[in-house]
């Protein structure tokens, strides 16, 4: 991050210095006072289970002297050396600084979004870009009204571009991160069930996913998957920006012709402008093919030559435990274990599909789904049907994972549910055969890793 001044994080956060010199400067924004040293300011955020007030104390004692708190809290915290700002919501306090930090350069923005895929989607607008401009994207899932916000300060004066994943749980989330964010192009990987407990409906998932254009104006982009039900809705309509649809389907703007899928790689030929392209992207599954189309699109939309995309694209680096195919132990195991939708499953099921070896799916319960549960858990289930040898299924709703499988005709013999990760692990040495595939997935909290660390053992 390049300094700020007290003076700078008073005003972008309309706070009052009660104790220090406003001509003094920080280096660094932070919320985690264990990173905390003297030149950072600390943020006291007030979390689910901590308050970051009760840790300036020790942000204080590492070396750290300037300080942003609610104005409701008193902290005893009286030395001489330190810069103390009250503020009414410090959360909302690190949103402005960021957006105040943000407006000191100049380079363009690029919001991602969508159901699935924003991390991956990211990850590949990252390589495309980076083959033109040295480009920041979020470090790991930091894609929340926090993550956002500490992404954004990473900024400094070497950036020519930023590529920023944007994630939400319910209305409004994407609304304040694009205030904060503001960018030039937008994109939305697609519309499927993660959050929907929250937002009621697909169409609600739609709505808020759309937030993303909140400050666009003629000169800005949004970039979205022309295949997907939803968001093809936007196709053929009047919009104050443009737009561009990436999919299979002809009448987007670019699409997918055909395509070769090689053990770690797609070759996949891309029409963009009448003209056949081949691109070439070291990941696999036919979701990868929309993901990097989206890349496609975004690089054109900042004029970066298609020849310097393909080649940014070769480099496109996946980030962990998503799709991550390892050899181990006469196995091949798709560690898919970051998170799960039943999109997200499907997409999974199918590269498992692929395979010539016994496949193995073990799936676990999918959060966050409501009184869709049951739904989702059975569209994941018909997915198993014709890409899996052998089903294990692991907690509570992924009991209709296999039960559906089982109505479908995938044999009885073949499917096997556990309460728990433990119970599974403890048959798994019975269940799984040398040169077996096997595919783990479930949602974060399920953390299936543990199934990953025992069969790599
Ligand atoms: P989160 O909401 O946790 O940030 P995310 O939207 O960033 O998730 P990723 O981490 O990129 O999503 O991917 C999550 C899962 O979805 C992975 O299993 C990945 O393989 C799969 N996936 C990635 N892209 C797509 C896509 N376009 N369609 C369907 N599934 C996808
Ligand atoms: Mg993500």
């Amino acid at each position: 991050m390049e300094n700020l001044t007290v003076k700078e994080l008073v005003i972008s956060t309309k706070g009052k210095l009660v104790l220090g010199d406003e001509n003094n400067f920080v280096n660094d924004i932070i919320i985690d006072s264990r990173k905390a040293n003297e030149n950072n300011v600390f943020v006291a955020i007030v979390g689910e289970n901590l308050d970051g007030h009760n840790f300036i104390q020790s942000a204080y004692d590492q070396g750290c002297r300037t300080f942003i708190k609610n104005d409701k809290v008193n902290i005893d915290l009286n030395q001489s050396d330190v810069n103390v700002i009250e503020v009414k919501d410090t959360e909302i306090a690190l949103g402005d600084i960021a957006k105040y930090y943000k407006s000191k350069f100049e380079i363009p923005f690029i919001g991602i979004t969508g159901s699935v895929g924003k991390t991956t989607t990211r990850d590949m607008v990252y390589a495309a870009v980076s083959s033109k401009y040295n480009s920041l994207k979020n470090e790991g899932n930091l894609n929340n009204q926090l993550g956002v916000p500490l992404t954004l300060f990473e900024l400094n004066k070497e950036h020519e571009c930023a590529v920023i994943e944007m994630g939400m749980s319910g209305f409004n989330e994407i609304e304040y991160l694009a205030n904060i964010v503001n960018p030039k192009i937008g994109v939305i990987s697609n519309i499927g069930l993660s959050h929907i407990e929250a937002l009621g409906s697909q169409e609600g998932i739609l709505k808020a996913k759309m937030e993303i254009t909140t400050n666009f104006d003629s000169t800005s982009t949004l970039i979205v998957n022309g295949d997907d039900k939803f968001l093809s809705t936007l196709k053929n309509k009047d919009h104050a920006y443009t737009l561009k649809t990436f999919g299979f389907n002809k009448e987007n703007d670019i699409y997918c012709e055909d395509f070769t899928m090689g053990e770690d790689s797609i070759t996949f030929t891309c029409v963009i402008d009448g003209n056949k392209e081949e691109i070439f992207i070291p990941a696999v599954g036919e979701h990868n093919i929309y993901n990097a189309m989206a890349a496609i699109l975004t690089g054109i939309a900042l004029e970066i030559p298609l020849k310097n995309i393909k080649e940014g694209l070769k480099y496109y680096k996946a980030t962990k435990m998503r799709l991550d195919i390892v050899k181990d132990n006469d196995l091949t195991i798709i560690n898919d274990t970051y998170n799960a939708s039943p999109d997200s499953m499907k997409a999974a099921l199918k590269i498992l599909g692929r395979y010539k070896e016994r496949r193995v799916a073990i799936l676990g319960d999918m959060f966050e789904m409501g009184e869709h549960a049951e739904y989702g858990h059975r569209l994941v289930g018909e997915s198993t049907i014709g890409n899996v040898d052998l089903l294990i299924t692991i907690g509570e709703d992924s009991r209709f994972i296999s039960d559906e499988a089982k109505k479908l005709g995938l044999c009885s013999n073949s499917i096997y549910h556990f309460a728990t990760k433990e119970d599974a692990i403890n048959n798994l040495d019975d269940l799984i055969q040398k040169n077996d595939v096997v595919l783990v997935k479930a949602s974060r909290g399920m953390k299936l890793e543990k199934i990953v660390e025992y069969l790599s053992k």
